[in-house]
């Protein structure tokens, strides 16, 4: 009767991937979900980039 399906947003290309299946990755106590190898690398490289989603802007990298 429950069958709603969980979905979680990919941050790195944005596409909705179920939470169920995907990818996962920690960062700062979050989980975040990927939908491929290739999106969570990228995430696992510079999680704050994601995170913040502040492409383009650098900041002092004082917050996390
Ligand atoms: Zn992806």
């Amino acid at each position: 009767m429950f069958e709603k399906k969980q979905t979680e947003k990919d941050l790195v290309c944005g596409m909705s991937v179920d939470s169920g299946s995907a990818l996962k990755s920690e960062h700062m106590g979050k989980t975040y979900y990927f939908c491929s190898d290739a999106c969570k690398k990228q995430f696992d490289s510079d999680p704050h980039k994601f995170v913040h989603g502040s492409m383009g802007h650098s900041h002092g990298g004082g917050c996390c």
